[in-house]
Formats: C-alpha cells, sequence, structure tokens
C-alpha cells in the first residue's frame, strides 16, 4: 500500500485532518512529503499501527490519546486517559493570567485541578520568577503533569489534594482553574472523545456550577489583597461565574471569550 492509498482509506472513515496526522505518526513522513511522493510505499509495521489507529479513532478515541500528546501554546504536552485532552480555548485563560502577573517581580500562582499541567507548565515558562503550586485529585494526572514539567524544564510544585484541602495557610497572588463544569446528563458530555476522557475532569455530576461554586467560596482564604481568581468556564456560564464572584466579595467581575468569541474565562479580584 502506498502513502496516497492508505489516505484514501482512511478518510472514509475519520476526519481528513485526522488520517493526514495519524499517518505522519505512523510513517514519520512529514506533511510536505505525503504531498510531494504519495507513492511511496508504507512498510508494513506502519501501514498496521495506522490501521489501528484508524479503526480506534473511528470508535471515537481522541487522537492525543492514540498518539500519546497534543500541541498547546506551541508546546506539546504528553497525554493519557488520566488527563483531560488539553483544548485551544484554554490559550485564554493562560493569557488572561499572564496579564495579571505583570508588575508582580515573585509572584506565587495556584493552578486548582491541574490536570496534565498545560495552564501551571506555560504560566511557569511564560514567567520564569513566578512560583507555581499546582494541585490534583488523582495521582495519576500529577505523574502526566510532573512528567511534563521536567520534559519543558518548568519549575512547578505539584501537590495531591482535592481543590484546597491540602494548602494549609499559603496565599497567593492568582489562582487559575480549569475545572470540570459540564452539568450531569448534558449531551455534549457523548460528543466526540469526550466518553473516553476522565468524566472527573469534565463533569461536576451536579448542576456544572458545583466545582466553580467550591472555587470561588475558598478562594480568599488563599489570596493576598488584590489578587486574582481566574477560571474557565462553559459558554453559558459567564453570569453565574460573575454572580458567584461578586457574591463572595471579588471587585471587576469579568468575562473572557475565547478565539470563537464564546464566554469561556471568568475572574476578579480582591
Ligand atoms: N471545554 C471542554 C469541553 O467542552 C470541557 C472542559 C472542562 O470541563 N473543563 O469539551
Amino acid at each position: 500500500m502506498t502513502l496516497g492509498e492508505a489516505l484514501a482509506a482512511a478518510r472514509q472513515k475519520i476526519d481528513r485532518l485526522d488520517a493526514r496526522l495519524l499517518l505522519q505518526y505512523a510513517t514519520g513522513c512529514t506533511h510536505a512529503e505525503l504531498l510531494a511522493s504519495p507513492e511511496t510505499p508504507v512498510i508494513a509495521p506502519a501501514a498496521a499501527q495506522f490501521a489501528e489507529w484508524v479503526e480506534r479513532r473511528a470508535a471515537g478515541e481522541p487522537l492525543a490519546y492514540l498518539v500519546g500528546e497534543m500541541e498547546f501554546r506551541g508546546r506539546v504536552f504528553q497525554v493519557s486517559p488520566a488527563v483531560l485532552v488539553p483544548r485551544p480555548e484554554t490559550e485564554v485563560l493562560v493569557e488572561e493570567a499572564l496579564a495579571r502577573l505583570r508588575g508582580i517581580p515573585v509572584p506565587r500562582v495556584l493552578d486548582l485541578g491541574t490536570g496534565s499541567g498545560i495552564v501551571a507548565v506555560s504560566l511557569a515558562l511564560a514567567c520564569p520568577t513566578a512560583e507555581l503550586v499546582a494541585l490534583d485529585l488523582s495521582p495519576v494526572a500529577l505523574a502526566v503533569a510532573t512528567n511534563n514539567a521536567g520534559r519543558l524544564g518548568a519549575r512547578v510544585d505539584f501537590r495531591e489534594s482535592d481543590w484546597y484541602a491540602a494548602l494549609g495557610e499559603e496565599s497567593f497572588d492568582l489562582i487559575v482553574s480549569n475545572p470540570p463544569y459540564i452539568a450531569a446528563g448534558d449531551p455534549h458530555l457523548a460528543g466526540d472523545g469526550l466518553p473516553f476522557e476522565p468524566q472527573m475532569a469534565l463533569t461536576d455530576g451536579a448542576d456544572g456550577l458545583a466545582c466553580i461554586r467550591h472555587i470561588v467560596a475558598g478562594a480568599a482564604a488563599h489570596l493576598k489583597p488584590g489578587g486574582w481568581l481566574l477560571f474557565e468556564h462553559g459558554y453559558d456560564q459567564g453570569e453565574a461565574s460573575r454572580n458567584l464572584l461578586t457574591a463572595a466579595g471579588f471587585k471587576a467581575a469579568q468575562t473572557f471569550p475565547d478565539l470563537a468569541g464564546t464566554d469561556r474565562v471568568s475572574g476578579g479580584h480582591l
């Protein structure tokens, strides 16, 4: 079988971009090589790997879990089914967080529910003077995050904790989080790839705001005066998030859209 034939066959079953990326991962070819030399034969082990991946992708497994990695803000992070697949909309959380750190010489930052560590590692690398503490309930997720920080050269203090529980008296200039915010039973949970992701990272098992309420309620005890809380949420949770922030005593509660123009991150400061 040639590269061109393998690609054409896969496109009958899965998205064309996914088919091309999986073929590149399986064969080690670049996109340019696929375009320039579609008549190149695919050796048997690569063909078998590709065929297996195409079947699994067709059955819904996210591409990131098949190949074991995913890019976020220009860096490659290793992922496993123990962590959420990094999503581009989370870049808004990182950008807004970085804007709050400017001007603070040695900012202390807390990341709640760090998962693969994309937010904490991105902040640590973009702001090298920052002291990052990143928490997660899942030891397996923490192992993924620790590995990512090590590979990318980020200094992050990872700890196992149920939200704020293991923190003690520590306080921070900024708290960030991408918590589970999809409501139980939301049809989106059955969407492409989501059934393969850790459900504890996607849904609170309630109305979608349970973890956000907990994060907002506990933030003041761990923020320095003037400190900021920023968290990601669903497209229809901006107003509820601002109301929770204001009720908890946060000032300038505001919502930031993602690149698709959807409400995605809310925050405020003490
Ligand atoms: N943005 C993700 C989705 O809609 C959910 C991420 C999360 O729950 N933190 O698939």
